[in-house]
């Protein structure tokens, strides 16, 4: 058996982080070097910061810090193009025996990263990093993401509950998830849906040690429309079913006009049929709305761009 210890790359995704850097920086290096003498992981294990277009330094400061440290490892990329790929980004290019990927500023404990590295020594090929509490996120935040993971098991699709990005992906299931070519990437979705040996660690959830979040309410929706609509195809039989039931009710409703207006009783009002007008056309519009983000979806996907480009590399070899 091979007893040479392995190789851990640990992969930040970085947008405009330039508060918080310095300090992450130095906590996820002293836990690497920590694990690197302790011989769980080999010596040529790294960091791999990936500056997801930042406008700020960031960037600088990769490379800086990668100057006096060649386990510091840089990847820019040539725009933001959010979270979620920049996180494929790095997971394409962290090719390391096990990936860590964890956020920039520290919400998730980075001291987590040794017992994920002890899963994965006995034999875990996914391991979760899930948090105890909600207690750093507002009542609005809160209460959305458990609405939305209520809304997502409806839909059929399998999450971990109050997991994050915060994870351990062996090597054969990081290579099995980048085979998923899709362009919608909504990792939380699809990493359950590889399989392995999978396991929870369990961690407590700060704030941010640094900045401010970079994920405003907007971007927290079009996540979940994003991780909805690129996993599961419900909303539409739910619109079928919803354009189903309306249809029998108007049938009801078209009969009941006829037999008054046979017995004569015509009816007044313009009310009913402003009523009846709106709701068949609010409900027509959403319908509409709906199949139009799952035609977005298949416009996107259809045209195989590329999804992310390098714009420079720190410390990274050239294939
Ligand atoms: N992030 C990114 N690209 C973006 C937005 C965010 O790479 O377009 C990174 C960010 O630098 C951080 C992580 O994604 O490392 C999570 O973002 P943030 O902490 O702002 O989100 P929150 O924890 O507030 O939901
Ligand atoms: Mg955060």
């Amino acid at each position: 058996m091979n007893t040479e210890p392995q190789t851990l790359a640990i992969v930040v995704p970085c947008y405009n982080e330039r508060e918080v850097f310095p300090i992450s920086l130095e906590k996820l290096s002293s836990i690497l070097k920590h694990l690197i003498v302790s011989k769980k992981i080999s010596e040529s294990s790294y960091i791999l910061f990936v500056d997801d277009g930042s406008q700020d330094n960031t960037w600088s400061l990769i490379v800086e810090a990668g100057t006096f440290n060649l386990n510091i490892r840089g990847l820019k990329l040539a725009h933001n193009k959010g979270h979620q790929i920049a996180l494929i980004a790095g997971i394409t290019n962290a090719d390391a025996d096990m990936v860590v990927t964890i956020d920039a500023d520290l919400q998730d404990d980075p001291f987590v990263i040794e017992q994920m590295v002890d899963k994965y020594l006995i034999g875990y090929d996914i391991v979760y990093g899930v948090r105890n509490s909600r207690e750093t996120d507002n009542f609005w935040k809160r209460t959305m993401a458990e609405s939305f993971y209520k809304l997502m098991a409806k839909l059929g699709v399998e999450q971990i509950h109050n997991h994050a990005d915060f994870r351990l992906l062996s090597r054969r299931a990081r290579e099995s998830l980048l085979q998923y070519q899709e362009e919608n990437v909504y990792l939380r979705g699809l990493v359950p849906m590889l399989g392995f040996r999978t396991i929870e660690v369990y961690y407590e959830r700060h704030e941010r040690a640094a900045g401010v979040t970079k994920y405003p309410f907007k971007k927290s929706l079009a996540l979940a429309i994003e991780g909805i609509t690129s996993l599961s195809v419900k909303p539409l039989r739910l619109i079928t079913i919803l354009g189903l039931f309306v249809f029998l009710l108007s049938v009801v409703a078209i009969i009941y006009t006829i037999i008054e207006k046979i017995l004569g009783n015509t009816i007044q009002g313009w009310s009913s049929i402003i009523v009846i007008i709106s709701f068949f056309g609010g409900i027509q519009i959403m319908a509409l709305g709906v199949i139009g983000e799952y035609i977005g979806k298949i416009y996107n996907e259809v045209k195989k761009r590329p999804k992310f480009f390098i714009d420079e590399t720190s410390n990274i070899k050239e294939k």
